[in-house]
C-alpha cells in the first residue's frame, strides 16, 4: 500500500516529505486512514538520537487516531468505518509472562515499536504515524469511543495511557495528594486523569504562564519550580508524584516532598541518569519507581474511561509542513498542550 508521510534521514536532518510502501493486509491486519497523529517528545528524543542510535529513515509518530478502510480475512474486532487508535507498539512476542498478563509494554523479548524499530521478521523497518495511512495487526489496535473528537484522542494513545497507567497502578483516588511535574503533553493528561479519579492535584512547572491553564484543567494547586526553596518548604506533602519532565531534574528535591511511604514515578526519559541520595529514600520509606505506557487492554480501558468522563487532550492542530517548527516549540515547552498533525496534510 502506498503511503505518504514525513521522515528524518538522520539525527541531524529535519523532517521532510517521504513516500514509502506499507505491507499488503495479512489475515489479522486492518488498514486505516490516519486522521491525526500526535507529536510526542519521545519522537524528538529518537529523531535526535538522544536515547542512543536510531533506525533511519524514520517516520515518527505513535499517537495515531483514524478510521478503518479495510480489514483482513480473519478480523472480527473491527469493521470498515470504525474509529481506531494505535499507540507506542504494534506487536510483541505474545508468549512471555508480561505479554500473557496483557502487559505487552514490558514484553521480555522486546515489543515492536511503532517506529524506530524492526518488525518481528527482524529486517523490515516499522514506519510510524506521521503519514496518511497505516497497516496494523488488529490485536494491537483499540476502539475509540464515538463521542470523542479524533484530534483530541490521538495524544491519548501515548500521553494519555502513560499517565493513566501509573495513576491506576498506585491507586490514585479521593484523598490522594498527587503531584504532576511538568505541564506538557503527558503532564496535562495527568492532571485530567488524577482529577477524574478524585485526587487532590498539584502541578509543578517551570513555566509561570501555565498557571491559569493548569487550574482550568482542574489542578488544585500550581507551584512554580524556578526557586529551589519553594520545594524545600513542601517537604512530606505528597503521596504520589509523577515526573514527566523531558529534561534533567534534581530528582532528590521531588523525593523529599513525598510523605511516609510515598512514591515518585519516573515517566520522563531525558536520556541522562538522575542522581539520587540514599538518605532521602530511607528517611520516609520512600519509593522511586518507573512506568512505561500501558498494555493494549489498559489502553482500551483508558479510552473507555475518557468516553465516560469526556476527557481528551488539549491540542494545536497543525499541517505537516509545520512539524519542524512544532518540534522547536515543543522543546521550548511552548505548546498548548500537544501538537497533532492533520492526516490529510501529508
Ligand atoms: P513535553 O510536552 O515537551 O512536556 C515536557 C514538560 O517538561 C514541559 O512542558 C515542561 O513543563 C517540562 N520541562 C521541559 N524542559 C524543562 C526544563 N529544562 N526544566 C524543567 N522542566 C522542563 O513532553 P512529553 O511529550 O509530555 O514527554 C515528556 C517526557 O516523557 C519525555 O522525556 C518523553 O520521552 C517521556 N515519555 C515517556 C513515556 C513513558 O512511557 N514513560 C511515554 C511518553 C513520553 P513546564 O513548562 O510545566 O515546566
Ligand atoms: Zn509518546
Ligand atoms: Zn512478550
Amino acid at each position: 500500500m502506498k503511503s505518504r508521510g514525513l521522515a528524518a534521514q538522520s539525527s541531524t536532518s529535519s523532517l521532510e516529505p517521504f513516500e514509502f510502501e506499507r505491507r499488503e493486509l495479512r489475515p489479522n491486519d486492518v488498514a486505516l486512514d490516519i486522521a491525526y497523529a500526535g507529536i510526542c517528545h519521545s519522537d524528538i528524543h529518537q529523531v535526535r538520537e538522544e536515547w542512543g542510535p536510531s533506525i533511519f529513515p524514520m517516520v515518527p509518530g505513535h499517537e495515531i487516531a483514524g478510521t478503518v478502510t479495510a480489514i483482513g480475512s480473519a478480523v472480527s474486532k473491527f469493521k470498515v468505518g470504525d474509529r481506531i487508535g494505535i499507540g507506542v507498539f504494534i506487536d510483541s512476542c505474545r508468549t512471555c509472562a508480561s505479554c500473557k498478563k496483557g502487559l505487552e509494554q514490558y514484553c521480555e523479548n522486546g515489543n515492536t515499536g511503532t517506529y524506530n524499530s524492526l518488525e518481528r521478521d527482524g529486517k523490515t523497518i516499522a514506519f510510524g504515524g506521521y503519514s496518511n495511512n497505516f497497516v496494523v495487526d488488529a490485536d494491537f489496535a483499540v476502539h475509540i469511543p464515538n463521542n470523542l473528537d479524533l484530534a483530541g484522542v490521538a495524544p491519548l494513545l501515548c500521553a494519555g495511557i502513560t499517565l493513566y497507567s501509573p495513576l491506576k497502578h498506585w491507586n490514585a483516588k479521593s484523598g490522594t495528594r498527587v503531584g504532576i511535574v511538568g505541564l506538557g503533553g503527558l503532564g496535562h493528561m495527568g492532571v485530567k486523569f488524577a482529577k477524574a479519579l478524585g485526587a487532590e492535584v498539584t502541578v509543578f512547572s517551570h513555566s509561570s504562564q501555565k498557571e491559569s491553564d493548569a487550574l482550568a484543567m482542574g489542578a488544585d494547586h500550581f507551584i512554580l519550580t524556578r526557586d529551589p526553596a519553594t520545594l524545600k518548604d513542601l517537604s512530606r506533602s505528597y503521596d504520589l508524584i509523577l515526573n514527566t519532565v523531558s529534561a534533567e531534574l534534581d530528582i532528590s528535591a521531588y523525593l523529599n516532598m513525598l510523605s511516609l511511604d510515598g512514591t515518585l514515578v519516573v515517566i520522563g526519559l531525558p536520556g541522562k541518569p538522575y542522581s539520587v541520595g540514599a538518605g532521602v529514600l530511607l528517611g520516609a520509606r520512600r519509593s522511586l519507581a518507573g512506568s512505561q505506557v500501558g498494555g493494549v487492554a489498559e489502553i482500551q480501558e483508558m479510552l473507555d474511561f475518557c468516553g465516560v468522563h469526556n476527557i481528551v487532550s488539549d491540542v494545536e492542530v497543525i499541517q505537516a509542513d509545520y512539524a519542524n517548527t512544532a518540534y522547536e516549540r515543543t522543546v521550548a515547552s511552548d505548546v498548548k498542550y500537544r501538537f497533532v498533525i492533520d492526516g490529510a496534510s501529508f
